[in-house]
């Protein structure tokens, strides 16, 4: 049935404040479950693609707690960016990521292996956050040589000079930096040399396009991957769930490999399992 135009508008208000509502909550869960220290992280392998031999991990936040058990960071990570409660986050992910590999230095020294850490968009605009890194790595006595960075190229369309420089200092630190969901940005190949960034990680939609019969869509792996050879960029394809675009992106040269298809995010005991699997040939 037709409603009224007022009527319709209070619909739309109840939804709009519904909305609202659930976000505080959920801000609010976020709140208590890191006063309480009820994150978790898992780690989800990243593989070379010429042997699927595993070159690291991306570290990936869990929700520990009760309350906040079925809502996943795609959901409470743009929440907790939108009420300022991102830069606890992402300080607890690097602490809690750098912890553990204390903790585990010397079985990583024998099995080398990458962390890739997410950074939030708003770091870019942080200049104390690579002085806060730096605090931690000689904290935890890190090698910033097994740690790499993950941030997104949509974030870099809201970029100026400081975030340039929190790149460089990050970069001077001696950490890696990620591109992460590349192709969803629209950069300019030629504004990617004015970033300090080492590797390009292919988003999961143009992956999904390989199982697609549209061909126009298959070009934009083919095309990132040559733009990533000519830039001297490392490139990871995210997202693989069947042996096709495996076989895609590892014919075209693409050098990483993360997906469904070879493991999912893991907690650290099951990774550790997984790297002392004998590799078969
Ligand atoms: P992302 O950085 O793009 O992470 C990849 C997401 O895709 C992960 O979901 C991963 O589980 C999922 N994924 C990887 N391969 C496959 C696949 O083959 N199939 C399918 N269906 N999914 C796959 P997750 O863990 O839910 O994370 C979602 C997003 O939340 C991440 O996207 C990232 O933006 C954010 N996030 C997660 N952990 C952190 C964190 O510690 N800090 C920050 N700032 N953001 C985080
Ligand atoms: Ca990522
Ligand atoms: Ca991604
Ligand atoms: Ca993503």
């Amino acid at each position: 049935a037709k409603k009224s135009g007022k009527n319709q508008f209070k619909i739309f208000d109840e939804n709009v404040s519904k909305d609202i509502l659930f976000r505080k909550k959920v801000a609010e869960k976020v709140r208590t479950a890191l006063k309480k220290n009820e994150f978790t992280l898992n780690f989800m392998p990243i593989y070379q693609a010429s042997d699927l031999t595993i070159y690291g991990a991306e570290v990936l936040l869990r929700a520990g707690s009760e309350s906040l058990k079925n809502i996943g960071p795609d959901i409470f990570i743009p929440i907790a960016e939108e009420f300022n409660i991102i830069k606890d986050i992402d300080l607890w992910v690097i602490e809690n990521t750098f912890k553990l590999i204390d903790a585990n230095r010397v079985y990583i020294q024998q099995n080398p292996l990458m962390f890739g850490i997410n950074i939030s968009s708003v770091e870019l605009h942080n200049n104390y956050f690579p002085k806060e890194i730096s605090k931690l790595l000689h904290k935890y006595k890190i090698p910033p040589e097994w740690i790499e960075m993950e941030i997104t190229e949509t974030s870099l369309i809201e970029a100026d000079e400081l975030s340039i420089t929190v790149l460089n200092d990050i970069r001077n630190l001696g950490i890696r930096l990620s591109l992460d969901d590349f192709g969803t940005g629209y950069t300019a190949f030629n504004q990617l040399m004015r970033y300090p960034v080492a590797c390009l990680k292919i988003d999961k939609s143009f992956v999904d396009d390989l199982t697609s019969t549209n061909e126009s869509r298959k070009t934009m792996i083919k095309a990132i991957l040559s733009i990533a050879k000519a830039y001297r960029l490392a490139t990871v394809a995210e997202g693989i769930e069947n042996i096709e675009q495996y076989k895609y992106v590892s014919e075209r040269g693409c050098d990483m490999v993360q997906g469904y298809l070879f493991s999912k995010p893991l907690d650290w005991v099951s990774l550790t399992l997984l790297l002392a699997e004998p590799k078969e040939k």
